[in-house]
């Protein structure tokens, strides 16, 4: 049970400048720009390995203006992405945070292929929805594990100590509410007092504490949550004992394209490419191309809480750049048929209505034209036979509201000073998502997780070495 104590100084076993609680992508990159600056951090970690929600990703990171774009052509600026962020979050987003991730992404990006070795490329065969340009930074298997695994090991080879299998509990705080240091937990049940100059919150949102799903994001009350179980909310609860300033509570990341029951996720780009989704009456039901964040609602409100996304080969060869895809092929969660009806078949649903939404989405392809939901077509866009369907589910994916923040991850009290000491990045902190689902725009999580990681722990490193 996460708390706040005020304690004092000679209470503490160990002390160090840095302390930042969780090892993911946001944990680890503040960790490894803390040591550039000079200061030694450790990190708290909850897992033997870390792994978190950065694990379970698909690990592509929004950046702008990289020499990885440059290579292939795509023009592209921070100031585009920074206007893509705004337009899906309706202008609701702090636009200081904004700017300095926006900013921010292309040189962290370059940062970590030109210092620690990650080979990251541009994805430039489709496009994710919202983004003006191709700007979608991924590592060679596309998978969050191959991310947190470069970073953990690029931690490890610069001698920064990470304090695995232990359990941040209490925040502890000097008289005056600075933070003094972290109350941790060992498997074994032990308990020990670090002291720190400054604090940097990485434990990522709230997706594992049902309670606080509950009463923040009631409509996804009951989907599946397909994050890390060991993210429980700890920051906003800190935060909200301490009179920090909370933000964007029921904003969220969900996904509309967890294949069931196999929960795999399938990427978007087969909506992208082309492919729709009907529902178990072989209906469409919306613009899929919107976004697979709202989605996850849209899914979970047709009868028996599934829908179908339907392609073809093409944009299969395309979804297979993802190990991911690979998995659902092997696991046969993609079904195959000759044409329409040969699939209605296999999907156990009626063939006639699925072909009249079929033939009229094909023909809107052909002429380039909208649909009834307002969804744009394109003739690049066509499928061909033999076609492909996966059945799919709805899904929390992590939570978008935390501790309100300034550009620099420094946390805000609720009168509007900030704590000098205390810093946020990642899933702790508020997103740049604004108040909904919808404004979720793709790769949002790990941006707040990297960029805003690194830029905390530039400034705490400044604030620890004071
Ligand atoms: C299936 C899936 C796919 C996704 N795909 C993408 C994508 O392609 N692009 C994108 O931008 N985003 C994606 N996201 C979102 C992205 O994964 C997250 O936004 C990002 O990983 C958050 O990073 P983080 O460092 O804040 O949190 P995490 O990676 O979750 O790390 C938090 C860490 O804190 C630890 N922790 C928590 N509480 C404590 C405590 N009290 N004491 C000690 N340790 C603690 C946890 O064990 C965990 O290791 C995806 C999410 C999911 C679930």
């Amino acid at each position: 049970m996460s708390t706040v104590t005020i304690t004092a100084d000679e209470e503490f076993t160990g002390e160090t400048p840095l302390l930042i609680v969780g090892a993911g992508a946001a944990g680890l990159c503040a960790a490894l720009a803390a040591k550039e600056a000079g200061v030694d951090a450790v990190l708290i970690e909850r897992d033997a390995v870390p792994a978190g929600s950065t694990a379970l990703s698909a690990g592509l990171i929004p950046a702008a203006g990289t020499r990885f774009q440059r290579a292939k052509g795509i023009a592209d600026s921070p100031q585009l992405f920074a206007a893509d962020i705004q337009r899906k979050a309706k202008g609701e987003a702090d636009g200081a945070v904004v700017d300095a991730v926006a900013q921010g992404a292309g040189m962290l990006i370059e940062w970590l292929a030109d210092r620690y070795g990650l080979p990251f490329d541009v994805i430039d065969n489709f496009n994710y929805p919202g983004h003006s340009a191709m700007r979608m930074h991924g590592l060679p298997t596309r998978t969050g594990l191959e991310l947190i695994n470069r970073l953990r090991s690029a931690v490890e080879a610069n001698d920064i100590s990470i304090l695995s299998e232990r359990v941040a509990e209490v925040l502890l705080t000097k008289p005056d509410g600075l933070i003094s240091g972290v109350e941790i937990v060992a498997a074994d049940g032990t308990r020990e007092r670090i002291g720190c100059e400054a604090l940097i919150l990485a434990c990522n949102g709230y997706g594992g504490n049902p309670e606080l799903v509950r009463r923040f994001i009631p409509e996804m009350a009951d989907a599946l949550y397909f994050g890390h179980p060991g993210n429980r909310g700890d920051a906003v609860i800190w935060g909200d004992a301490l009179g920090a300033q909370l933000a964007y509570l029921g904003a969220y990341q969900g996904h509309g394209s967890l294949a069931t029951p196999h929960n795999i996720l399938i990427t978007w780009a087969v909506i992208m490419q082309g492919g729709i989704q009907i529902n178990r009456d072989g209906r469409r039901f919306c613009d899929e191309s919107r976004g697979y964040s709202e989605q996850a609602a849209d899914v979970l409100r047709q009868p028996g809480e599934i829908a179908w996304s339907v392609f073809d080969a093409r944009i299969a060869s395309v979804a297979r750049q993802f190990e991911d895809f690979r998995v659902a092929e092997r696991a046969s969660a993609i079904l195959t048929g000759r044409n329409v009806e040969d699939l209605a078949d296999a999907m156990h649903i009626p063939a006639t209505a699925f072909a009249s939404e079929w033939t009229e989405v094909e023909s809107l392809k052909a002429t380039s034209g909208k649909d009834r939901f307002g969804r744009q077509f394109a003739p690049g866009q066509l499928c061909l036979a033999p076609l492909c369907a996966v059945k799919v589910t709805g899904a929390l994916f992590h939570t978008q509201g935390g501790l309100s923040i300034d550009a620099v991850g420094r946390v805000r009290r609720r009168d509007g000073t900030s704590f000098s000491n205390l810093f946020a990045a990642g899933g702790a902190a508020a997103g740049v998502s604004g108040s909904s689902a919808a404004g979720y725009l793709s790769g949002n999580g790990l941006l707040t997780a990297t960029v805003l990681g690194r830029l905390a722990g530039q400034a705490a490193a400044a604030q620890a070495s004071r």
